[in-house]
């Protein structure tokens, strides 16, 4: 099937769920994870419309965006991978929304990069709602204080939280948790949703959902 059949499919089924939902389509926005294919493959789903997208790695997108963002200046780049602190300054300078702020190191190395390059990203907190031990993020118990210490100590504009489910896990209740997290501390945006389970997350409330084999194909 053709790129541009697949981003229609899922823009036709972000719409179904949304309304199934009770829900504004409007307030769902399709983030199109573009990991691993390269800028020839990913022009097709610009010329179809789409201008949100999201990465994992920074070395890798820094091969393909800075020339993308130059030919579609109103793209906008999230980065949905984990960042370490030797990548802040690259990052912050490609990005415009991190979505893995998952450290009290992370946090202080991004607010000092956005105040060295004068550049302020809107930022997402990642949390580990299955206290997975190999996968990054702020426990669900310390969701709220954390999101509080990067607005108030460190002045970053935390507007949302963003998790992964446990692969072998009924996503249902993960998203719940993040649902309710985020009510707690007042951020607006919930980053949650991927190619096998995005219907179920706008049901529980996602406001972006991060989409990529069922758009781009297999990887
Ligand atoms: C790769 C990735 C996605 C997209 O996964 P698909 O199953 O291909 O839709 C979403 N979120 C994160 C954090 C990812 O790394």
């Amino acid at each position: 099937m053709e790129l541009e059949l697949r981003l229609d499919e899922v823009r036709a089924r972000v719409s179904a769920a949304a309304e199934e939902a009770g829900r504004n389509v409007d307030a769902i926005q399709l983030v199109a994870v573009s990991k691993t294919f390269d800028a020839d493959a990913i022009r097709p789903a610009i010329a179809h419309g789409q201008r949100v997208f999201g990465e994992n790695r920074v070395q890798e997108s820094q091969s393909k965006w800075p020339q993308l963002k130059a030919e579609t200046p109103d793209v906008e780049l999230h980065l949905i991978g984990p960042l370490q602190s030797n990548k802040a300054a690259d990052a912050v300078a490609l990005f415009d929304v991190i979505q893995t702020i998952d450290r009290e190191k992370i946090a202080r190395a991004v607010a000092a990069e956005m105040d060295r390059q004068d550049k302020r990203l809107r930022l997402y907190v990642q949390i580990n709602t299955g206290l997975e031990p190999q996968k990054a993020g702020i426990a669900p118990d310390d969701a709220v204080s954390f999101v509080e210490f990067c607005r108030s100590e460190l002045g970053l504009s935390v507007e949302g939280l963003m998790c992964i489910p446990p692969a072998d896990e009924n996503p249902g209740p993960h998203f719940a948790l993040l649902a309710k997290l985020a009510r707690e501390a007042k951020a607006a945006e919930l980053s949650m949703g991927m190619s096998g389970d995005y219907e179920t997350a706008i049901a529980f409330g996602a406001t972006k959902v991060r989409v990529g084999s069922a758009i781009f194909g297999h990887r």
